[in-house]
């Protein structure tokens, strides 16, 4: 099912500064056009530098008693949000679809798993207490975890409802107020959920919303006030966010594209291999930072590769599978399998044109598509192509195909279908990125397992949700206090 009934004229974005919701004066707007039927959603300002400086003195003013709120009543508010939310999850996952171009399915997982952050930044009123010892007679040290103050947080187009859930519930439950920066291309999504932290009674100035492009982030993360940056978008823009904020002396973790491995070997068993993959490659059209990009295929295994094609065939754009997000990425996805066949890549699906209802003509659709024998040189082995493309290359060792995953620039994912234990081991202590899967197609972990890969697809250390992020959105303070002057003889002196 696709998003597309929900919006019938578009709606106006506007910016939430200081808990009031502003019609931005700016004369510079983008339209967000329906990858379904191209018709405009919405119409978003780029943020006048005053509205701007306006959300960060909001921000800065609310860190004063929001610091001082304790975790329990922060938290109870994160409750309320995570309740108003479940309560419209339909509503919510039709807008994600009906902006992104994902099926409503999809947007419905994407928010339960943001939610899931949620529940995670909730388990902090119990479980982060820090910590205390007497680590010498009569002396005892203290650990205590501080916010850091203002924390931005840029979103990506492609989970315009999850990816800003990584980072505001677990940033705001430790104390800091957070301005999200959404994607210009999906900002609808943010505005709902905004009206939900409203509703669920964040104070003025905890959590703010400024849309935009590059020119917004730019003047955000380079302001004093702001302490902490969190990105996710394409490898150029976390790349240059990550060095503009990090020079500044900013803590910043900045997420970025990926090209993602799974390797197929004989003794894959079909019944879990080829959905695994399709699921993979297809699902949310291919635009998603974990999805499946190069199959390579260890030795003979066309008996599953034969299956991965008949299944991919029956899928069909606009009822199993959505849409690409707007026509320039559509045309340079067609233009890279263009150039990859030019290369002598063989396109054994072709999903170009594929066959769609009236309705959704003016869409932006690719149905599956596989290039075979493919080179680990060639564009389409080695570019992000952020749609439902797969490229196989032909490799006779698990050794071979580790070289080449090993050379890839990016680190999200790298999964292997295979029924032995030993091959199994093999690949996840050889390879290279930050989330391995074994015969799983999209080795998310769930909480509280941390979200992260690693070379260009992260920039910075820790990780942006679980466990690990929780030392990047706070400082550890350590108190070390003696009260007993009693002619002790200790490390102290
Ligand atoms: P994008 O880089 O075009 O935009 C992401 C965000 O950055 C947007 O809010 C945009 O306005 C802003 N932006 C763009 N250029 C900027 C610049 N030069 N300086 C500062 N800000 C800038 O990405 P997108 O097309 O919206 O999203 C798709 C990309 O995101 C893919 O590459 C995908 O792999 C990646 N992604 C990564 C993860 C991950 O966890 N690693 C998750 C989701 C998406």
């Amino acid at each position: 099912m696709l998003g597309i009934t929900s919006i019938e004229r578009p709606l106006p974005i506007r910016n939430l500064i200081h808990g009031q919701w502003v019609n931005s004066p700016s004369q510079t707007r983008y339209e967000i056009l329906s990858p379904y039927h191209g018709r405009t959603l919405a119409s978003v300002p780029e943020s006048t530098k005053e509205e701007i400086e306006a959300a960060l003195a909001a921000a800065e003013s609310a860190f004063v008693l929001w610091r001082r709120t304790p975790i329990k009543e922060r938290c109870q508010l994160l409750f309320k949000f995570r309740e108003l939310a479940l309560a419209q999850q339909h509503d919510i996952a039709v807008l994600a679809s009906a902006e992104s171009g994902k099926t409503v399915d999809e947007a419905l997982q994407g928010l339960l798993k943001g939610l899931e952050v949620t529940e995670f930044a909730l388990s902090l009123q119990n479980l982060d207490c820090g910590g205390h010892m007497e680590v010498s007679r009569g002396v005892t040290c203290t650990l205590k975890r501080e916010p850091l103050g203002v924390v931005v947080g840029v979103g990506p187009f492609n989970f315009p409802a999850m990816v800003p859930l990584w980072m505001y519930p677990i940033a705001l439950a430790l104390g800091n107020t957070f301005i999200l920066k959404p994607s210009e291309k999906a900002a609808l999504t943010s505005q709902r959920m905004g009206e939900l932290m409203v509703a669920a009674g964040f104070p003025a100035g905890t959590f703010s919303i400024i849309n935009g492009k590059a020119d917004a982030v730019e003047q955000l993360i380079t302001d004093d006030r702001v302490k902490a940056v969190g990105f996710v978008g394409s490898t150029p823009a976390a790349r240059s966010v990550y060095q503009k904020a990090s020079h500044l002396g900013k803590k910043a973790l900045c997420l970025g594209g990926a090209k993602n491995h799974v390797l197929l070997v004989p003794d894959a068993d079909p019944a879990i291999a080829v959905p695994g993959v399709i699921g993979s490659f297809t699902g949310c059209a291919g635009q998603r930072c974990m999805a499946a990009s190069v199959l390579i295929a260890v030795g003979q295994v066309d008996h599953i590769i034969k299956a991965l094609i008949a299944k991919s065939s029956e899928l069909q754009c606009g009822v199993h599978i959505g849409a690409i997000i707007d026509r320039p990425s559509l045309q340079r996805i067609e233009g890279i399998i263009d150039r990859s066949v030019a290369q002598g890549a063989k396109l054994i699906l072709d999903g170009r044109k594929p066959v769609v209802t009236d309705e959704l003509r003016q869409g932006n659709w690719l149905a599956p598509t596989i290039l075979d024998n493919a080179l680990p040189t060639m564009e389409c082995s080695q570019a992000e192509i952020f749609g439902p493309v797969l490229t196989i290359i032909r490799v006779k060792t698990l050794s071979e195909a580790m070289k080449i995953e090993a050379a890839s620039p990016y680190g999200n994912a790298t999964s292997i279908f295979t029924t032995s234990g030993a091959n199994a081991q093999y690949v996840a202590d050889h390879a290279t990125s930050g989330m391995i899967g074994i015969n799983v197609g999209v080795p998310v972990p769930r909480e509280p397992f941390s979200f992260g890969g690693t070379k260009q697809s992260k920039f910075g250390s820790g990780d942006i949700t679980g466990v690990s992020s929780l030392d990047f959105w706070s400082n550890l303070k350590k108190m070390t206090a003696k009260w007993s002057f009693s002619g002790d003889k200790n490390w102290m002196g």
